[in-house]
């Protein structure tokens, strides 16, 4: 799971890769001054030595039609306004010009631009020229590319002006600001970002839940880095975003104590997820406090880091309010499903086979008033390994473990939702029984599906109940 400290100091480029710029130069409008006329030489004087330059784009991974438009636009704009610049130059686009003389080229990150570095991108790194320098080959212009196009054609068109050699304080009047460029977003394939909800650890319906958390972030108004838009389809079959509900989440994410509520991938910037990610919520909670964490996971995926607005919800910690949760062997009916699936194990006699159908019906039949509400319905399958209940017939005296001396044993397997290490719900059992009486091994896999659906002691049926049972009749009749 990433979880990534961004780290974005997106510093305007001061310094110029071919010459030397100066270095304390920044976008502090100048005192005004009518423009200086600019000096009409005869010919060409200027770096390239031509009245036209010819400007390509390479995008790289930026491949977005928008990206290659930035472009032309800022292109545009200088011969609109090429009274601003040193030189006389006229700009001519050409997206793919073999042998161009500037070429405009999309990286994700600059850290190094001439002499300087960034902890995270320039903005954009140009080349330029002293008076009287001459350019021999291609003059390069590079565009970082983690920001949307829009930002970038102001970003592109402010490169321009470095190259074309343009004075502070002599910029257009309409010369683009560039305060907080807004960033692309981290999927890189239009339309809203599906979002998928895995609930089968919930304890109830939570897709409510993430389409409120999911709309939180649409209002208006709310700080967030990235514009993508989220729609939630809980089974969706390929989700950008899987919300996946899980009884423990042990790693990363806010923590309420020393419980951790959830985790979800934080993206910089300059990140591009090409793969599912996962959002990890932790089941038990109320639904106010669920609705909490979900927001706050959300704001990871729209690049909001711990401290950062809003808050108090981006807080790395936050009090979350569990759920009460009635134990399994309080409840009804422990199971989640009706729905049964049941293997026998071992080499049953056909005899045997028939007991543990007895037992097996007996149950489905309802137990005689053991099940308040819902009745469970079994269904055969020969793969063990996917099977709810395994019940193995076994000769081997010491199946129930060494010593025990043959007899029967059961187990239960689940999920705990909550606090305690009480087991919330049911999802396997287990059933042996270890060379018992042949006539017998209904009595004992009876037994045990009682264990299995939450009898505790008191609450067997009563042909199960331990107490003068006619463990080799047919008690199921
Ligand atoms: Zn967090």
């Amino acid at each position: 799971m990433r979880a990534r400290v961004l780290v974005v100091a997106a510093l305007l480029l001061v310094a110029g890769c071919g010459g030397q710029a100066n270095p304390g130069a920044t976008t502090d409008a100048a005192e005004t001054s009518d423009a200086t006329t600019v000096e009409t030489t005869t010919g060409p004087a200027n770096p390239w030595q031509s009245e036209q330059l010819t400007v390509a784009v390479q995008t790289g991974a930026y491949t977005d039609p928008g990206y290659v438009a930035a472009v032309r636009r800022a292109t545009a704009y200088w011969n609109d306004h090429a009274a601003a610049s040193a030189y006389d130059v006229e700009l001519s686009f050409e997206r793919n010009a073999s042998n161009p003389d500037v070429v405009v080229e999309y990286t994700s990150r600059l850290q190094v631009c001439g002499g300087e570095t960034s902890t995270g991108t320039f903005y954009s790194c140009t080349d330029t020229y002293d008076s009287g320098e001459t350019e021999q080959g291609t003059s390069t212009v590079e565009l970082a590319g983690g920001y949307t196009a829009n930002a970038t054609e102001r970003i592109a068109t402010r490169a321009f002006a470095r190259l074309l050699s343009v004075s502070d304080g002599d910029e257009p009047a309409d010369f683009p600001e560039l305060s907080n460029p807004a960033n692309r977003d981290p999927w890189p394939e239009p339309g809203p970002v599906v979002v998928s909800v895995d609930q089968t650890a919930a304890s109830r319906n939570v897709t409510p839940l993430v389409e409120q958390a999911v709309a939180y972030w649409e209002r208006d108004g709310v700080t967030k880095n990235y514009t993508a838009d989220f729609r939630v389809a809980p089974n969706a079959s390929n989700p950008d975003v899987v919300v996946r509900f899980e009884p423990n989440v042990t790693s990363c994410g806010v923590e309420s104590g020393t419980s951790i509520l959830g985790c979800a991938p934080v993206f910089g910037v300059h990140d591009r997820t090409y793969e599912q990610e996962t959002i990890e919520i932790e089941t038990g909670y109320t639904d106010e406090s669920t609705l909490e964490t979900l927001k706050h996971e959300f704001g990871h995926l729209h690049g909001r880091l711990h401290g950062q607005a809003p808050m108090p919800l981006m807080n790395a910690t936050s009090d979350a309010t569990r759920l009460p949760i009635p134990d399994a062997r309080t409840v009804a009916y422990p199971w989640r499903t009706t729905n049964v699936s049941v293997a026998v194990e071992g080499e049953p006699t056909e005899f045997e086979q028939e007991q543990v159908d007895a037992a097996l019906g007996y149950f489905e039949s309802g137990a005689e008033g053991f099940f308040a509400a819902e009745t469970p319905s079994f269904a055969r399958t020969q793969n063990a390994s996917a099977a709810d209940i395994v019940i193995t017939v076994s000769d081997d005296g010491s199946a129930c473990g060494d010593g025990y001396g043959g007899g029967s044993c059961g187990s239960v397997r689940g999920y705990s939702t909550d606090a305690d290490d009480a087991l919330e719900y049911y999802t396997e059992a287990e059933i042996t029984t270890a060379n018992a009486d042949e006539d017998s091994v209904a009595w004992h896999v009876g037994y045990w599906l009682a264990y299995a659906f939450g009898a505790q002691d008191g609450e067997f049926p009563e042909p199960l109940d331990g107490q003068n049972d006619d463990r080799d009749g047919r008690w199921w009749e």
